[in-house]
């Protein structure tokens, strides 16, 4: 069944088991927890830290940014908590996801393309990158 709306809990400790729509924060540990909003069960972690997920509280509600994707796990699931609630992705954003996986993979694409390109075009980046460290 899916979840509509979280509740938050704070807490030092998140528990092992966690309930259905229940926000598990733990700021002492700067994480939070929840079971995925889609109702499979898979636990979702979420640090909170600069480099992660970022928690705003408003009004004895929680935000968290940025959205959850859970497609390391197979619902692939992927929504936003805001203000307790939960804001689901439509089709529209998988397009996103994946446009943004693409951009992530870019540079391994680019590493790839080079090793097979022609020896006259792997020369002439060579001699641009000898360029650029010399003079650039
Ligand atoms: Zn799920």
């Amino acid at each position: 069944m899916r979840i509509s709306e979280f509740r938050p809990t704070f807490g030092d400790f998140i528990p092992k088991t966690l309930e259905d729509g229940v926000l598990y924060i733990s700021r002492r540990f700067s994480t939070a927890s929840h079971r995925c909003a889609c109702g499979c069960g898979t636990k979702i972690v979420t640090p909170i830290r600069e480099t992660d997920y970022k928690l705003t509280e408003r009004d004895g509600r929680v935000s968290l940014t940025p959205s959850i994707g859970n497609w390391d796990h197979p619902c692939q699931s992927h929504y936003w908590i805001r203000d307790n609630k939960v804001v689901w992705a439509g089709a529209m954003s998988k397009d996103a996801i994946r446009a943004g996986r693409i951009r992530d993979d870019a540079d391994r694409a680019a590493y790839f393309a080079q090793v097979t390109w022609p020896w006259w075009r792997r020369l002439a980046r060579s001699l641009t990158d000898w360029w650029n460290r010399m003079f650039g």
